[in-house]
């Protein structure tokens, strides 16, 4: 887009990575043929196909649910704790000792800028293998009494969002625990999970213990409606959240659910404007708006609304949208054709239902897919722009004139996931924070993510916590109960 300052190019080199022609299943320890089908991932910032992957069929999944359940009985259940902690620390490290790798294969796959796969995604990843590593042997600290147990085996599905994100802060807590994992990737962004089956291998984590299975949504069904599934854990839309509820219903599986958001990024008039305007920023235009606590509601006290906005569109205009591996970029591509489709339709419905739409002037790459940042102002509450999760750089702003206005706003939502505040006043910060539904709220920042910290939401984000002693939770049964 326009820009202020202009920049030479400063492409990551992707040599650092090497992509086979086609991937076969991670199962038991070795990559197997898959029985079902294979398809492409594609690079969304050129459409050019990077490798072919198998569709897991039922007889697949099978196959690598039998093994984790033979890797929990066998080696991974009955191991000592603080050998499975030396496990976990390894396969920190090896995240750590190829990094670059990662970050590169996960913006090629996934399309998001190499600043924040390179800075956010995957020391994130890392330190959630660091953090549950160390847990390992201190699970009588938990909460659940002095002897936990483990669930078993976890059927795990993960969306294409923060791929490698997800997959540690699934796979982590669940081998930490104790269980066994059977994870399927998304079927847009597989590519770093076959890289951390490497990492499994090159770990020498015991066979079974880890096995990884793409493919689409059958076979992510097929996952979570095996018999000998354990533990369901979920992160996605709350449409298949829901069907996955009512498939696992009745059952004796445990269940978490990560799903939506439509977070409130509550400004008041005492707030550092310029900062604010950062945190606006980072909330909504992070990763492309694909973040489920995305800052998607401008919820901004109306004696300061035009200041604000003003400000935001300067702003705005300095981003640099484009490749995802050039260093400077700072918005990538847009995931999938379908989920492009998807934020251009959401904001057409924006436009028609007499919001204002405003993007920066400037120029998208001809191929790949792409949307400009995006900011609504004359937003009302009652605009599908307002309700719905767009999943992408698209901003709504609506205005509160009182506390208890801003309060109500945010909270009229059918998601509860993050919000934010920002004030000048500790205390203000406190009431509000406890007035709101929401299962993360930032303070005078946003989207801080940090392994020691729970994660998850209200309402119709979902249910069950990620990250910290409460994420371990969800992969024990205290000794009392069954
Ligand atoms: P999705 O829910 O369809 O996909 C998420 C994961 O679930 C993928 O691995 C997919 O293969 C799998 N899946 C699909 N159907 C399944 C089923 N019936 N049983 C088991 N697994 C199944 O999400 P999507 O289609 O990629 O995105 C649609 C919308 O969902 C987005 O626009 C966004 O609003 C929302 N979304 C939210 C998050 C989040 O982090 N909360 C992540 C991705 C998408
Ligand atoms: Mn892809």
């Amino acid at each position: 887009m326009t820009s202020l300052f202009e920049y030479a190019p400063a492409p990551e080199s992707r040599s650092i990575v090497t992509i086979a022609p086609s991937y076969g299943l991670f199962i038991d320890g070795e990559f197997v043929d898959g029985t079902g089908e294979s398809f492409p991932t594609i690079n969304p910032a050129t459409e050019e196909v990077l490798t072919e992957v198998s569709a897991g069929s039922e007889a697949d999944v099978d196959r690598a649910v039998r093994a984790a359940r033979r890797a929990f009985e066998k080696t991974w259940g009955p191991m000592r704790p603080a050998d499975r902690g030396k496990y976990l620390f390894r396969i920190a490290r090896l995240l750590q000792e190829r990094a670059r790798e990662f970050a590169v294969l996960e913006s090629l796959d996934n399309g998001k800028p190499i600043r924040e796969s390179r800075d956010v995604d995957v020391p994130l990843a890392a330190a959630h293998f660091f953090y549950y590593a160390g847990w390992a042997d201190k699970l009588e600290h938990v909460g659940l009494g002095t002897q936990p147990r483990p669930l078993g085996v976890a059927g795990q599905v993960i969306p294409w969002n923060f791929p490698l994100m997800m997959l540690a802060w699934k796979v982590a807590p669940a081998l930490a625990a104790g269980n066994t994992v059977v994870l399927k990737p998304a079927e847009t962004t597989p590519l770093t999970a076959l890289l951390f089956a490497e990492i499994c291998r090159q770990a020498d984590l015991p066979a079974g213990v880890v096995n990884i299975v793409t493919g689409a949504g059958d076979t992510g069904r097929a996952v979570v409606e095996h018999a000998d599934v354990d533990k369901v854990a979920f992160t996605g839309s709350t449409d298949v959240g829901r069907s996955i509820a009512r498939a696992v219903a009745g059952t004796r599986k445990k269940l978490t659910l990560e799903l939506g958001g439509k977070a409130a990024n509550i400004v008041f008039d005492d707030a550092p404007i310029d900062q604010a305007v950062e945190g606006i920023v980072q909330g909504i235009f992070f990763n492309q708006g694909h973040v489920c606590c995305a800052g998607s509601r401008l919820l901004v006290q109306e004696s300061i609304h035009d200041e604000v906005v003003a400000s935001l569109q300067r702003r705005i205009g300095t981003l640099r949208v484009g490749d995802p591996l050039d260093k400077n970029t700072d918005i990538g591509a847009i995931n999938s054709r379908e989920q492009l489709e998807r934020i251009r339709e959401l904001s057409d419905i924006g436009e028609a239902e007499g919001a204002q739409r405003w993007q920066p002037a400037g120029e998208l790459p001809e191929r790949g897919f792409w949307f400009p940042p995006t900011v609504f102002t004359d937003v009302s509450s009652a605009h599908r722009i307002a309700r719905d999760e767009v999943f992408g750089p698209v901003l709504s702003v609506l205005t509160f004139r009182t506390p208890d206005e801003a309060v109500a706003k945010a909270n009229n939502s059918t998601y509860g996931l993050s919000a934010g505040i920002w004030s000048e006043k500790g205390s203000r910060i406190l009431k509000i924070a406890s007035h709101l539904r929401a299962g993360v709220v930032w303070a005078n920042t946003f989207n801080k993510f940090d392994p020691t910290s729970p994660f998850g939401g209200y309402k119709q984000s979902g249910y069950g916590r990620e990250g910290g002693r409460h994420g371990l939770a969800a992969y024990l049964t205290g000794a009392d109960s069954k």
